[in-house]
């Protein structure tokens, strides 16, 4: 048994069979082959051996020449490997006898040499294992011939550990058999945790690397409220997050009776409670914990795992769906947010050195202008069918700001042109998620009818911290006073302008810090639908007085950690049975 210390993203426990996607992101499920058909994959473990044999000749032959002989000699190392008969023999042994797929024998074979180097006491020996993996890659990349396999289209549950996920797989996962992920890389506001959040699967990403001490087929525990990945776990532990899980199911059975009740203050302050989507389907689930509307809409997701982006039918029917659903709640349909960590199949491969800083999000779209029109057009048609609101992501500049709603002024003439019916009056908002944006929020406010503030990057921006990087996760804070004072300062202006704020980031979707944003004066809070409830219940709990004293307190504070601590404090003396969250 193993345990591993990551990030928790996504609440609950999940126990089951592992599904594995190295580095290079194979699957290694542990499949069976038929009995007759053990002498075909035999073959085709052998043709996978002699490929690869060849591969290393030439690799061996090309580096000897360039640099001599003594560099070449990797390779040597790596062919006396693959052509040690022992290592051929158990994972044939593995086929005809278990009938084991190749992929899963190769797999499974080698990352036990591989443990067995690593808890050598020899450094020398412990970075062998890097070869043996290397092997292993190879064999596989050679058996699957470089396809991903799709984790698309899975035939039985599973829980998915990956190096990292790309938020296309990300977006493609197959939602009826994934009840868990775990990253090696990742942070705690990156699309894996967001998208985890919205399917309602535990998730716990930045564990830091561990897939080479298991295989498909292994049972795990993703343990999503407290960061904890548990390896082949022994049968108490099994029974103990058995029980857990229980609890955590019969907690939200308690936290669902709270669905009709309203979102206000114990002294009848009225709070808007929203959800955040990435996907038309997870509507039900806001429904269904009682969300007043919809606060973000991430439509990027539309051009994820996807061969061609989608035309304007494409997108219409995505966001009527949705707006139909909802009956007359707000909807705020985001423009895409692509670039930076979500690039679409079909974007150029060109490398851009800080993605987060390139061309992203509303830049990206004044550059593709027929993209970012074809979008607009389905929005506006959309708001013929409901109650919609467009917003503009990541904007910096208040020209940035004018060219957006430009674009859209021209495409509402075009759709009058075609005789489309739409909204005339449909509310035009932006994200408040650069720190320029906040020191300009005065004239921002006066451009736009509401605003909403996007914690996750304008925490990345603010403290110079990559939001996806789980080297510096511990630097990435919402308790930091000064994300706390931008805070401050976009929800005054707002609040002065009369004007409606709305804050979207994962942050508001943590109870800890509930009684600090109704403090800083916000009465709209956008969260994943699964934490409704919990924010509903928190709300219900505290009155404005209480809030507006955390606040006070916790904005004279000079560092991220003791204004946490602070938090977690005051929500226990209020709910004594909460703040045990990160
Ligand atoms: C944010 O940045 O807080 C936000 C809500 O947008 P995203 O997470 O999609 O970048
Ligand atoms: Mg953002």
């Amino acid at each position: 048994m193993q345990r591993l210390q990551g990030i928790a993203v996504s609440p609950g426990v999940a126990i089951g069979e592992a599904l594995v996607m190295g580095n290079e992101g194979f699957r290694i499920p542990r499949r069976f082959v038929a009995r007759d058909a053990v002498d075909d994959e035999l073959r085709r473990l052998d043709a996978a051996f002699t490929v690869s044999a060849q591969q290393i000749q030439r690799n061996c032959d090309a580096v000897s020449s360039e640099l001599g002989r003594e560099y070449g000699a990797i390779f040597e190392a790596h062919l006396q490997m693959l052509n040690d008969a022992r290592l051929r023999g158990e994972m044939e042994q593995l086929i005809r006898e278990r009938h084991y797929s190749p992929e899963y024998a190769v797999s499974r074979a080698l990352r036990r040499y591989v443990k067995v180097f690593q808890s050598l006491d020899n450094n020398y020996l412990a970075e062998r294992a890097n070869d043996i993996v290397d092997i292993e890659k190879r064999l596989l990349r050679n058996l699957l011939g470089r396809r991903r396999e799709e984790i698309s289209s899975l035939t039985s549950p599973v829980l998915v550990l990956a190096h990292n996920l790309t938020p296309s797989e990300v977006a493609t996962l197959d939602r009826e058999f994934v009840r868990g992920l775990v990253t090696e890389e990742g942070g705690s506001s990156s699309h894996t945790a967001i998208v985890a959040q919205g399917l309602e699967i535990p998730a716990v990403v930045g564990t830091g690397s561990f897939l080479t001490e298991v295989s498909g087929g292994d049972v795990v525990i993703i343990d999503g409220d407290h960061g904890q990945v548990i390896l082949q776990p022994d049968e108490e532990t099994i029974a103990r997050y058995r029980h857990d899980a229980e609890q955590h199911r019969s907690h939200e059975a308690h936290l669902a009776t709270l669905r009709d009740l309203p979102a206000e203050t114990a002294d009848g302050a009225k709070i808007e409670l929203l959800g955040n989507i990435e996907f038309p389907h997870e509507v039900r689930h806001c429904l269904s914990r009682g969300a007043a509307g919809i606060g973000l809409y991430r439509t990027e997701f539309l051009y994820l795992g996807v061969e061609s982006p989608p035309d304007e039918e494409g997108h219409f029917r995505a966001y009527s769906a949705v707006v139909q659903a909802m009956g007359n709640r707000p909807v705020v349909i985001r423009t895409f947010d692509l670039g930076a960590d979500k690039a679409p199949a079909q974007a150029s491969a060109d490398d851009e050195k800080n993605p987060f800083l390139g061309l992203r999000s509303t830049r990206l779209a004044l550059r593709n202008l027929p993209t970012f029109r074809t979008q607009l057009r389905a929005i506006l048609r959309a708001s013929a069918v409901g109650n919609v609101r467009i917003m503009f992501p990541l904007i910096a500049t208040i020209l940035e700001l004018r060219q957006a709603k430009m674009v859209l002024a021209d495409v509402v003439e075009d759709l009058e042109e075609r005789g489309e019916p739409f909204n005339r009056k449909l509310p035009v908002g932006m994200m408040v998620e650069v720190p320029s944006a906040v020191m300009m929020i005065d004239h921002f406010a006066e451009e736009v009818d509401f605003l909403s503030i996007g914690t996750n990057d304008l925490i990345q921006y603010t403290l110079a911290v990559d939001r996806s990087n789980k080297d510096v996760a511990d630097l990435y804070s919402a308790s930091d006073p000064a994300v706390l004072k931008l805070i401050k300062i976009a929800v005054d202006a707002a609040n002065r302008h009369g004007k409606p704020i709305n804050l979207c980031g994962q942050m508001s979707g943590n109870s800890t810090y509930t009684m600090l944003l109704l403090g800083l004066g916000l009465r709209q809070m956008s969260v994943a639908a699964a934490a409704v409830p919990e924010i509903k219940r928190v709300c219900r709990s505290v009155t404005l007085d209480q809030c507006r004293a955390v606040a006070e307190r916790s904005l004279a504070m000079e560092n991220a950690r003791d204004v946490t601590s602070y938090l977690k404090e005051e929500l226990r003396r209020v709910l004594p049975d909460m703040a045990d969250v990160a």
